[in-house]
């Protein structure tokens, strides 16, 4: 144990649930819904599917390590160079890479309270000092945050829409917040669930780029894209920056089924609207459910609803899962009295509402 760095060792490890068909043999119960993880519950589109196919017999080769393809096809969607694009194992593995590259131990990195935990997952590693900011109405309190740089701060995770509260942001806090960060301080904005943002709500983020060096934006396809097992993320910054991540980038942290995946998921314009679309309609249900039942929620932006159950939590989260339905105990997040819900097809939507009408009573 002495060998680890101690931001290492003060790390929690992350909580992974166990495999479903593990729970389903353990709990004796078929078909276990599970609304834990913010996945797609739509699967892998039909395109993606037949691209994968196609993919298999060139997998006895290595990925193309710059990822030509992909980038060329993000760029010319967005209207960027793929000289300002880093390809990532998600966009977990893009956070890690940023933290990597530009922070060390001497530095400190802001975050919100109520932030995605890899935030201070990536910061501790490094053995930097992690900076949790109060939440304001759950979200980000952007002016307490400025407030919080010192010399010594290198970096500020901001998540929009954030997990797991679903709070967000409007594009005039973002750019005032963004005006105001010194150039010596990067702000990664994180935007993992951009695409259920209604477009005119959404911050012109990758324009932005242009104008503040400091800001690096992330993206990921796990999310609307339905993408969360091939991993494929990407930030999008100053192609100096990106230089510098690509740099220190393991050269085939994408692999060829996910770099031919998110090329052809990217073109998927319909699976993205139905994506969007039935998370809008899981979301009116779940909402419904919510006020109906008298229990408070935090109005989310995401593909997700975090609900205040009470300081019963752990025992509902315990009581919930013996129904067959796992949602995500949100304690460690510092919302002890919540749960989050990820929202999914209106069945799976239903029954997490019939267990909790039922151990409501
Ligand atoms: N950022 C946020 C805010 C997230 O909620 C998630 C997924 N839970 C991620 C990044 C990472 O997603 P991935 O690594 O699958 O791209």
């Amino acid at each position: 144990k002495q060998l680890a760095n101690q931001g290492i060792r003060n790390l929690q490890p992350y909580q992974a649930g166990k495999p479903i068909e593990e729970l389903e043999r353990e709990l004796g119960i078929q078909g276990i819904v599970k609304l834990a993880s913010n996945e797609n519950p739509l699967g892998l589109s039909s395109k993606v599917r037949a691209a994968l196919q196609e993919t298999l017999s060139g997998l006895a080769r290595y990925p193309d390590a710059n990822g030509f393809y992909l980038k060329s096809k993000l760029a010319k969607k967005f209207g960027l160079d793929s000289a300002q694009l880093t390809l990532g194992n998600g966009s977990n593995d893009v956070l890690e890479l940023v933290a990597r590259t530009f922070v060390n131990a001497e530095h400190e990195v802001i975050f919100s309270q109520h932030a995605f935990v890899v935030y201070p997952l990536v910061t501790q590693a490094i053995g930097a000092k992690g900076i949790a900011v109060p939440a304001k109405d759950y979200g980000h309190d952007l002016d307490t945050m400025l407030a919080a740089i010192t010399d010594k701060t290198r970096m500020i995770f901001v998540a929009n829409p954030n997990n797991p509260t679903g709070t967000f942001l409007s594009s005039e806090a973002l750019q005032s917040f963004i005006s105001k960060v010194p150039e010596n301080v990067l702000i990664i904005l994180d935007e993992a669930y951009s695409e259920y943002v209604a477009e005119d709500e959404r911050a012109p983020s990758f324009a932005w780029v242009a104008e503040y060096p400091n800001l690096i934006v992330t993206r990921t396809f796990s999310k609307a894209y339905g993408l969360a097992g091939l991993r494929a993320g990407y930030a999008v910054s100053h192609p100096d920056i990106a230089d510098l991540m690509n740099r220190g980038r393991q050269p085939f942290n994408m692999n060829s089924l996910s770099l031919r995946a998110a090329e052809v998921a990217l073109d998927d314009e319909d699976y993205l609207q139905q994506s969007v679309a039935v998370n809008a309609a899981g979301m009116e249900q779940l909402i419904a459910f919510c006020e109906s039942a008298g229990l408070n929620y935090i109005p989310s932006h995401g593909n997700f609803l975090t609900i205040e159950v009470g300081d019963n939590a752990a025992e509902l989260y315990q009581q919930l899962l013996h129904e067959g339905v796992i949602v995500r105990p949100v304690a460690g997040y510092e919302l002890p009295r919540h749960l989050r819900v990820s929202i999914g097809l209106p069945e799976e939507n239903e029954a997490f509402i019939r267990a909790m009408r039922k151990l409501l009573g």
